[in-house]
């Protein structure tokens, strides 16, 4: 059995793709350390890209359904086995959609004024948040303006994670059970007769160039994979998103929101904003805005140009809803790459093998990559080991259908 013979496994990318894939590579029953020699190299640092900067909602209605169950499966049973609650932020939460009129107020004018935001919970408010629906435990909008909300989340269909805490702690899991993690970027997977043969990289400290043997590199690079595989149809969406630490601890919901607010080029006309906002457990909130394209994928995720007057749009529109975010404190104001698939009738992730003897891919997971990655890291798993998927059927995510 192939398993049985000495292995060279590179993992390109240290985003929690890749940090997954190096998880249950460690995990499987065929992993032999005295065997199996498993690298991850990752050019700036674990989790610097969308990994350690999206949202983190996980949810059993997201796409595609083929790997959603399995991987929302898989992360209740990572939480529970290394206290997930405790070092990633793991929880249920609930979930709605907001349509609401935002409330324009001048922050300095209320930045001292502590009646404010209790003022705005008296027994009228109160009666309007219920009487548009709103759950009695989401008291921290402001009830004028509501026009509607829908609950998005059943019992037990929505969790969430911190992504960043989760994607390195699982990276960490995977060293120590033997993958060896390097920082560098790789310039060039070398093949021979149509099969993998080594990895060539620039080492992040010294600048020099080093070349690891491989006998299976899987290439899980998140927005960056078409520049090591020209093949692949990956697009990047650059996205902004801001961390506030509200003026008190505000409860479990993450909301997609719609916001209608006056134009701020045209004050007498009005735009729609539509952030979605996570409150953590860790007692702060994220929110983010929509993406766009007005900068290209630079070279590493260090390199990400952060506007701030993206980041001051989702601030205001956020605050314009809560007082608690809008007289909260910014804490992170940042951008990062999603990776889309650029496929007619859209598509992907795409997991499996790309075709070259030895070359696997984990990429494209688009907006629903922390909800899908144990999923992907399991299957990548299956395919290095045993040569395909076995625990779930995803013929329609083959890479080579796509490249
Ligand atoms: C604003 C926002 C909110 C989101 N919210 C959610 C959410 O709530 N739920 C959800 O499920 N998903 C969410 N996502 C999607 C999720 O963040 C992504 O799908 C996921 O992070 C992609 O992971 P990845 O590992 O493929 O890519 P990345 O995180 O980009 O990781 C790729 C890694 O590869 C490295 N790399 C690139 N080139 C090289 C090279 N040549 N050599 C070595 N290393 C290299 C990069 O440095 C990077 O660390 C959100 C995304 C955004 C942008």
């Amino acid at each position: 059995m192939a398993s049985e013979t000495q292995r060279n496994i590179v993992i390109i990318g240290g985003g929690i793709i890749g940090s997954c894939s190096a998880y249950y590579l460690t995990r499987h029953p065929s992993y032999d350390p005295a065997l199996h020699k498993i690298t991850l190299i990752e050019a700036s640092e674990i989790a610097g890209g969308a990994s350690g900067k999206a949202g983190g909602l996980l949810a059993l209605w997201a796409y595609p359904s083929s790997i959603v169950p399995l991987s929302y499966k898989l992360h209740a049973e990572l939480a529970k086995e290394h206290n997930g609650k405790d070092n990633w932020g793991y929880r249920e939460v609930n979930c709605g959609q907001l349509i609401v009129k935002g409330q324009v107020i001048d922050k300095k004018s209320n930045a001292d004024d502590a009646s404010v935001s209790l003022q705005k919970r008296d027994a009228a408010a109160i009666g309007k948040l219920r009487a548009a629906g709103i759950p009695a435990g989401l008291d921290w909008v402001l009830s004028d303006g509501i026009r509607g909300y829908e609950s998005m989340s059943g019992p037990g269909e929505t969790a969430q994670v911190h992504p960043y805490q989760f994607t390195t702690s699982i990276a960490k899991l995977a060293e120590e059970k033997g993958v060896n993690i390097i920082l560098g970027k790789v310039t060039r997977i070398n093949q021979e007769a149509g099969a993998v043969q080594s990895v060539t990289f620039t080492d992040k400290a010294s600048g020099e160039a080093h070349t690891v043997p491989a006998t299976d590199v899987i290439v899980s690079a998140g927005p960056w994979t078409k520049r090591i595989i020209p093949s692949a149809p990956i697009t990047a969406t650059r996205a902004h998103s801001v961390v506030i630490r509200p003026t008190r601890p505000v409860s479990a919901y993450t909301l997609f929101t719609n916001i209608e607010l006056p134009s701020k080029h045209n004050p007498k006309r009005s735009t729609v904003e539509t952030p979605e906002i996570y409150a953590r457990p860790d007692t702060t909130v994220y929110a983010c805005g929509d993406g766009d394209r007005a900068v290209p994928l630079p070279e590493t995720s260090a390199d990400v140009e952060v506007d701030p007057k993206r980041c001051q749009d989702i601030i205001d529109s956020v605050g314009s809803i809560s007082d608690e975010l809008r007289l909260g404190e910014v804490v992170k104001q940042q951008a990062c790459y999603l990776p889309n698939v650029d496929a007619r009738g859209g598509g992907g992730p795409l997991i499996g093998h790309s075709g070259t003897k030895g070359l696997y891919v984990a990429t494209g997971h688009t907006c629903w990559g922390i909800q899908n990655a144990p999923g992907t890291g399991k299957l990548i798993s299956e395919f290095v080991f045993e040569g395909g998927a076995r625990s779930a059927k995803i013929a329609a995510l083959d890479p080579q259908r796509f490249m």
